[in-house]
């Protein structure tokens, strides 16, 4: 059974609409086994994002990570990371199918709602940045 790293980003907590981002994660058959909302500096974005440094919108991503707190989770299911991406959508919501989390509630290509992992190695280094094994359970 495999786990992914999920945040729903400042765009959709400030909209209050964390709920409504778990219920499709759950309805997808996704399960919540960690979670906790946090307030990210600048710096921890930076780093949670480094493998972005050299492209155009860096800085303004990092800023946008820190600008109001995030709820980081761990998803666990049967292939928990492309489900979830998938359940996500596009990262421009312009191009992200209907239903998705994006195409409903993202507001730029930016400003897009959610994050997730994008391949195992990736997933075990995000959660091991936010949780600690003690906390997935
Ligand atoms: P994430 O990594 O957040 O799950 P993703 O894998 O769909 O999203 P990436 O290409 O990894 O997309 O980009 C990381 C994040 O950087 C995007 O989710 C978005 O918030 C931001 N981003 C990507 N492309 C742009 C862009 N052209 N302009 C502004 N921000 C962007
Ligand atoms: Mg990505």
């Amino acid at each position: 059974i495999e786990r992914t790293l999920s945040i729903i980003k400042p765009d959709a907590t400030k909209r209050n609409l964390t709920g409504k981002i778990i219920a499709k994660f759950e309805e997808a058959g996704l399960r919540v086994i960690a979670q906790k909302r946090i307030h990210l500096t600048k710096a921890q974005a930076g780093t949670f994002y480094v493998v972005h440094k050299e492209r155009p919108f860096y800085d303004e991503l990092c800023e946008f990570m820190a600008s109001e707190p995030v709820v980081v989770q761990v998803l666990e299911g049967e292939g928990a990371i492309s489900k979830n991406r998938e359940v996500m959508g596009a990262t421009n919501p312009a191009d992200a199918a209907e239903g998705t989390v994006r195409a409903e509630f993202a507001e730029s290509v930016g400003e897009n709602s959610v994050h997730g992992s994008d391949a195992p190695e990736t997933a075990a280094e995000e959660i091991s940045y936010f949780f600690s094994g003690l906390e997935l359970v």
